[in-house]
């Protein structure tokens, strides 16, 4: 499986992942259609498939003209049915959702949306965590609890160590002064934000990161507890 990572708006990123040979594709929270019609174009590929972490506009905002424009389908989260633009296939918490040579396995991981959900590609060890899971931070609690959200990183945390986290966002380098400031004396955090501003500074993204590594420097997932991870997220908001 291949990967592209396409830029979108100020800060957002849309995943394209495709079949080579069989020039099959999916994108992952197209937030505007150019650019990714660009990539699509570039390759020579088929999409088949939109599938949307959650329902806000810079993740759902290129759905309906690639629709149009390369009849693909549109997977989202089964409550979300009502609020994400032109959905075909619901799916729910711990499905496996399996077409052509695409098999991820759904997570429910509700704080920033009550709706919000990660596509796992568990055998190409890559989750696509939206804007619950950042490199360095964790999404805004808008329509969720903090409990809700703790809990989903939670869930992401268990994954194996390995894993690649694409996220809805370019948040790192600001997630990374928020950490440092909280965690100042993290060697492993130090060496890391080293990397990011050398990707950042040859225009390269920061993503993925490891998981291994953000559960070392992710002060989110850092949190021992519900009231301390609280703490943290409401400190993050005025930052
Ligand atoms: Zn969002
Ligand atoms: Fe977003």
């Amino acid at each position: 499986m291949e990967i592209k990572i396409i830029p979108c708006l100020n800060d957002n990123y849309s995943y394209l992942i495709f079949d080579k040979n069989k020039k099959n594709a999916c994108v992952i929270d197209p937030s505007e259609s150019l650019p990714v019609i660009k990539e699509i174009e570039k390759n020579q590929l088929n999409l088949k498939y939109i599938l949307n972490t959650h329902h806000h506009y810079d993740h759902v905002g290129g759905n309906k003209e690639l629709k149009k424009k390369y009849h693909s389908k549109i997977v989202g989260f089964k409550d979300d049915k009502d609020r994400i633009p032109e959905i075909d296939i619901l799916v729910e918490n711990n499905q496996i959702w399996k077409k052509e040579s695409f098999e991820a396995k759904v997570y429910h991981i509700p704080g920033h949306t009550t709706g919000h959900i990660a596509f796992h590609f568990i055998k190409e060890k890559k989750i696509f965590t939206g804007d619950t899971l950042f490199s360095l931070g964790c999404g805004r609690i808008f329509e969720g609890t903090h409990e809700q959200m703790f809990n989903s990183l939670n869930k992401i945390k268990k994954l194996p160590k390995d894993t690649e986290i694409y996220c809805g966002h370019e948040y790192t380098l600001k997630n990374a002064n928020f950490c440092l400031a909280n965690d100042p004396n993290n060697s492993k955090l130090k060496e890391k934000i080293f990397k990011i501003k050398k990707n950042l500074d040859n225009n390269l993204p920061s993503i993925p990161s490891i998981l291994a590594d953000e559960i070392e420097c992710n002060i989110f997932l850092k949190a021992k507890n519900l009231e301390n991870f609280s703490k943290l997220r409401d400190l993050k908001d005025n930052f």
